[in-house]
């Protein structure tokens, strides 16, 4: 009988950022959650990209476990995927070493992340330039075939298939070339007190935000306050962003098409619209937040997850570190 073939895997980093918002999940984790069926996923909680700048220690731990314990609440599951905190995996740091050797310096410092987030620093780390090539490592480190990378993140994207080719013709044949995973559109997800500004953590106002772990009073407030018009017609289009807005939000909490909707609600008032919005949202989140109640308190679940997932990540980054140390003319370590 034949082997079944290999799956492809997909590496998916994300910060330590605190809490996930309705955006966050809707337009990118559900997605996350849906590649574990036909490929390897490796998720990383990257918390050696996070102190790129100045972060509080006891929040960089206590958003760390916030993190893991959202994701497996959102459906990122420990038993077909491997969840790990980068830091555990100590394969990261060092293949980073290697192709920073590699790296022109001019490449890194013509990054518009770097330029950008150099101008609003004080006085700009190290870490901060050299974090693409961190990058590169946690990506070729377990030759995923392809990266889900949002907008932002396309020109690490291609610095790190630049240093795998650079590699590959410097020694030999060694790193998959990554590419660009195109997710199915999840749905983006605007601001519900500014419909013009995508939904977003930071935002000063606080109804503005739906956050998956709100209860259901919270979001009550929040859909119940969200900006509409003057008028009375459930309807998308580009003159009514708030309504447009909600419409999108409950399609993908319900699953029914926007013209559905508009069906549904013709000749009905924006009362009766965001009670059935309200109702979408908090059938979607209710479950998702009963499960982080759970996981996040068990911490030591969370290690155990940690433990089993850093595992997994290390067998696989040593197999890469081997085969890199060995073509670069490192002596092997005796045993
Ligand atoms: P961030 O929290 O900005 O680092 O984003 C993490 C992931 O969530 C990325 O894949 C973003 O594209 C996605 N995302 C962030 N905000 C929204 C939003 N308002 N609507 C849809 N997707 C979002």
């Amino acid at each position: 009988m034949s082997e079944p073939a290999a799956k492809p895997v997909v590496l998916t980093c994300a910060q330590p950022t605190g809490r996930l918002h309705l955006g966050n999940y809707l337009g990118a984790v559900l997605n996350w959650g849906r590649m574990q069926d036909d490929h390897e996923c490796y998720f990383g909680i990257v918390d050696q990209h996070a102190i790129t700048v100045p972060t509080v220690p006891a929040d960089l731990r206590a958003n760390t476990y916030a993190c893991l314990a959202q994701y497996m609440a959102c459906g990122l599951d420990p038993a077909r995927s491997r969840l790990f905190v980068q830091s555990h995996v100590t394969g990261h740091t060092e293949l980073a070493w290697v192709l920073g050797c590699l790296c022109p310096l001019g490449q890194l410092e013509r990054m518009t992340q770097f330029k950008d987030k150099a101008a609003r620093q004080e006085s700009v780390r190290a870490g901060l330039l050299t974090y693409p090539v961190l990058m590169a490592a946690d990506i070729l480190l377990y030759n995923a075939a392809k990266v889900p990378v949002g907008e932002d993140q396309k020109q690490h994207l291609e610095l790190t298939r630049d240093l795998a080719q650079k590699f590959n013709h410097t020694y030999s044949d060694t790193f998959v070339i990554p590419e660009p995973y195109i997710a199915a559109t999840g749905a983006r997800v605007m601001s519900l007190q500014d419909p013009g500004a995508k939904m977003s953590k930071s935002d000063p106002n606080a109804s503005a935000t739906l956050f998956i772990t709100d209860s259901a009073d919270d979001i009550r407030r929040k859909v119940g306050s969200a900006v509409t018009d003057s008028g009375a017609e459930v309807r998308a289009a580009p003159d009514k962003p708030g309504v447009s807005n909600l419409l999108q939000i409950l399609s993908a909490c319900s699953g029914r098409p926007v013209a559905a909707l508009e069906d549904d609600f013709r000749g009905k008032g924006y009362g009766d619209f965001k009670r059935a919005v309200t109702d979408a949202v908090e059938a979607v989140l209710a479950p998702v937040r009963s499960r982080f109640a759970t996981f996040s308190a068990d911490r030591a679940e969370l290690d155990r997850v940690l433990k089993a997932g850093a595992e997994g990540a290390q067998r696989a980054a040593h197999r890469t570190l081997a085969k890199v140390h060995r073509k670069v003319g490192f002596v092997e370590r005796p045993r």
